[in-house]
């Protein structure tokens, strides 16, 4: 047949990407000097590459969402985020070390960043598990103590002493 006639000098075959993986677009190179090439990037990765543009290919990392984040406040710091924790899965394609290649847990405290493999994630999860357990019983006591002694705050205490001693 006639259409069979297509020249196949302008076409490419893509190749496969490794499986659970995908072509993506990717920016490289500073603004108004880039050039958008395709990278392969695991299905976990919600990086848009071309937005979280890098200088060269070997800045690319590989992130997954923020699945994972606690933070508490303070009594005496209302509204403000005092300690916090976040963990995502990432992956760094180029590492020297085969454990961060490989898809990990990397955990972030807003100045540390720490990277588990997934056997560590687990008994950091585990631990963690222990810890809250541990909280709960501290806030048993705390309770349980300020049921014995009535008030639980000194400065009301003090407060009161000055109201009763009439020299508030
Ligand atoms: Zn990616």
């Amino acid at each position: 047949m006639a259409n069979h006639a297509i020249s196949t000098s302008n076409l490419y075959p893509l190749p496969a990407p490794k499986p659970g993986h995908r072509f993506v677009p990717a920016a490289l190179g500073k603004p108004g000097e880039q050039v958008i090439v395709y990278i392969e990037c695991p299905a976990w990765c919600s990086q848009d590459h071309v937005a979280n543009w890098s200088h060269y290919a070997e800045d690319i990392d590989h992130w997954g969402q923020t699945d994972a984040a606690w933070d508490t406040g303070c009594l005496t710091r209302p509204g403000d985020q005092m300690l916090a924790l976040f963990a995502r899965v990432h992956s760094d394609p180029v590492a020297a070390d085969p454990r961060l290649r490989a898809a990990h847990v990397l955990m972030d405290d807003e100045s540390t960043q720490v990277f588990l493999t997934p056997e560590m994630a687990d008994r950091m999860a585990d631990d963690l598990i222990a810890f809250a357990a541990q909280m709960r019983h501290l806030a048993t006591r705390a309770r349980q103590a300020n049921q014995t002694t009535g008030d639980s705050d000194p400065d009301m205490d003090e407060a009161l002493r000055r109201v009763r001693g009439g020299r508030a």
